[in-house]
């Protein structure tokens, strides 16, 4: 385990030198690599595991269908995106293939799969420390996202794996599909993400900023001290409000278990107007990643029991919420409708609009 609160600079058994990709032909996927098993499946496509036919290393291959040239420019900017991140908490791409009808990114595996399935594991035993150790990591890399003015813009739990089975402390932000080159002073807005974690300007179509990616890390904190999901309502539409009205509670008994410092570190992260969150460098000084590791207090190294049965029903709905959604992306595709996330925003936003 790495020392309470400090990430190290391990890139994973699997990682490699950076590099800069450009896109093959499809047809060199073939002679390349072997395909073997699937990893999981997300909002776009299929991820396989693959091995590299000379060399032997294995790699995770993402096969996203690409019809329309529209689609073809999101991938695009998705590797122009890889290609200038450079962090050891990053997914690093190491091919692209692009077909007629579809594209593969060749991807660094990472072995330890999704961060919140292994804390619903009834072997992991979840600790305000270890939380600690996983935000000072996603704070890290956003920080580094940030300060080459690139915004993630698609933080959420599946979006966090585990480094392999025997580094479960340590993490890999993945999947860059969302990721926007922000320009200060040049308004970026968008209508995407997913509601439970999205940021109240994205439902507004308000301008986005760095602090857009700090709220999701609010979100995602608070479901991970608690298992509960903070704006979660009984329909999207309701989710949507809930995010808008920007309203947060720690009256749940699971909060009985949680620090103080981790409450204000919510709290301050889930600021309702974008320019008042903090940056993630200021999150990384905040007491309760920076004084509460040094202090190693035994109160930190209690299992937060409470949030461990919530985060089982947390896992298990979002689970069922992605293979519903999945279906959903398939009858799309097919109906040929144009590339849009699952989770997509548009339809409610109009919804929501027209109120
Ligand atoms: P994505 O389409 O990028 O959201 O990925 C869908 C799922 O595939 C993830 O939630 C992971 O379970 C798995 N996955 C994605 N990328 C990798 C990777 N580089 N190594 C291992 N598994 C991955």
């Amino acid at each position: 385990m790495a020392t309470p609160g400090i990430s190290t600079d391990v890139g994973g058994p699997h990682t490699f030198p950076h590099k800069l990709v450009t896109f093959r032909t499809k047809e060199m996927l073939q002679d390349l690599y072997v395909v073997k098993d699937p990893l999981g499946s997300g909002r776009f496509g299929k991820v396989y595991l693959v091995e590299e036919k000379t060399t032997g290393k294995k790699f995770a291959a993402k096969q996203c269908a690409c019809r329309r040239p529209s689609q073809r420019k999101d991938f695009e900017l998705e590797i122009e995106v890889m290609n200038e991140l450079k962090h050891p908490k990053l997914l690093h791409l190491f091919d692209a293939f692009f077909g007629k009808n579809e594209v593969t990114l060749v991807l660094e595996l990472v072995t330890g799969g999704e961060l919140f399935d292994r804390i619903a594991d009834d072997s992991f035993d979840l600790t305000e420390q270890l939380a600690v150790t996983y935000l000072r990591q996603i704070c890290e890399a956003i920080a580094y996202m940030h300060s080459v003015n690139i915004l993630h813009l698609d933080l959420k739990p599946e979006n966090i794996l585990c480094l392999s089975p025997d580094h479960l402390d340590l993490i890999k932000i993945i999947d860059f599909g969302f990721a926007r080159r922000y320009t200060p002073n040049t308004p970026l807005k968008i209508m995407f993400g997913t509601p439970e974690f999205v940021a109240p300007e994205v439902v507004n179509f308000d301008p986005l900023g760095k602090g857009t990616d700090v709220w999701s890390i609010g979100v995602i904190t608070y479901v991970l001290l608690s298992g509960l999901s903070p704006f979660m309502g009984d329909d999207e539409q309701e989710t949507l409000s809930n995010v808008t009205s920007g309203e947060i509670d720690f009256d749940d008994e699971c909060f009985d278990e949680v620090s103080q410092e981790a409450k204000d570190f919510i709290h301050k992260l889930l600021q309702p107007k974008e320019r008042h969150r903090p940056t993630c460098l200021e999150c990384l000084e905040h007491p309760w990643l920076y004084e509460m590791p040094r202090q190693n207090l035994d109160s930190h190294r209690k299992s937060l029991a409470v949030a461990i049965i919530n985060l089982k029903k947390f896992v298990s709905r979002r689970k069922w919420m992605r293979s519903i959604n999945a279906v959903r992306a398939m009858n799309r595709l097919q109906a040929g409708v144009k590339k849009q996330s699952s989770d997509d925003l548009t339809k409610n936003m109009s919804k929501l609009n027209a109120k």
